[in-house]
């Protein structure tokens, strides 16, 4: 059986440096996860404290950690190769989790067990796009399940599971034209690897429910935005 992620990532293109989608080598302009739930005035990122210096490198650290450990992911995902980090202060040690965890999670959904595990996958939907960290999905059992890196102190879980969710409804657009039937989501989670916080989430069904409303809110604002372009 062919493998879902070449499937999955049929022409679809993301360029890495401009961020810009591609579909069958034609540009796309949708606006992304990131931008459309901000739509909701409770997800807008507020860098207000950035206009200090000292807040300035605070959101310069948390960037480059951020950068830092998705690409040490993204890298042994796909080829079980250690890339080794710079000597920011912590970024060893936060390495050597992330690894931990990644490594934990291949043997817990294996091949064998017919798990594949898919990293940094590019999706374009009818009205937006996005690229989620991880992907573990399973064609026999017909599951799969969505994964963000995130490197912060407290993460928000509800805004967390939000960004998945639109990342689900992507997927299912995805699955549609593809003709994968009948995957079921398992869950949605959150490895949060941060000097001072590290762990694991996995999200309720309240959570999930609030945030499947928050989702149909921003479609709604979506199609209006459509409508009146
Ligand atoms: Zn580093």
């Amino acid at each position: 059986m062919e493998k879902i992620e070449n499937i999955l990532r049929q022409e679809i293109f993301i360029d890495e440096e401009s961020h810009k989608y591609y579909l069958k080598g034609v540009e796309i302009n949708r606006p992304s996860v990131s931008t459309i739930m901000q739509y909701l005035p409770q997800y807008v990122f507020d860098d207000s404290f950035a206009e200090t210096q000292e807040g300035k490198e605070i959101l310069v650290n948390a960037i480059t950690r951020g950068l830092h450990l998705h690409k040490i992911a993204e890298v042994w995902l796909k080829d079980r190769q250690e890339r080794t980090c710079c000597n920011l202060y912590g970024h060893l040690e936060m390495k050597r989790w992330l690894l931990k965890i990644l490594q934990k999670i291949t043997n817990d959904y294996n091949e064998e067990d017919g798990w594949e595990i898919i990293s940094e996958l590019s999706m374009v939907g009818e009205r937006y796009v996005g690229t989620l960290d991880i992907l573990l999905i399973n064609n026999k059992r017909k599951q799969y399940l969505i994964g963000d890196i995130k490197t912060t102190r407290h993460p928000d879980l509800q805004k967390e599971t939000l960004q998945l969710t639109l990342y689900k409804h992507l997927l299912e657009e995805r699955f549609k034209q593809i003709n994968i039937n009948d995957m079921k989501l398992n869950n949605y989670f959150v490895i949060n690897c941060n000097k001072i916080n590290k762990e694991v989430y996995f999200m309720s069904e309240n959570i999930q429910k609030i945030a499947e409303k928050h989702t149909l809110e921003i479609f709604e604002i979506l199609n209006l935005r459509n409508k009146n372009l």
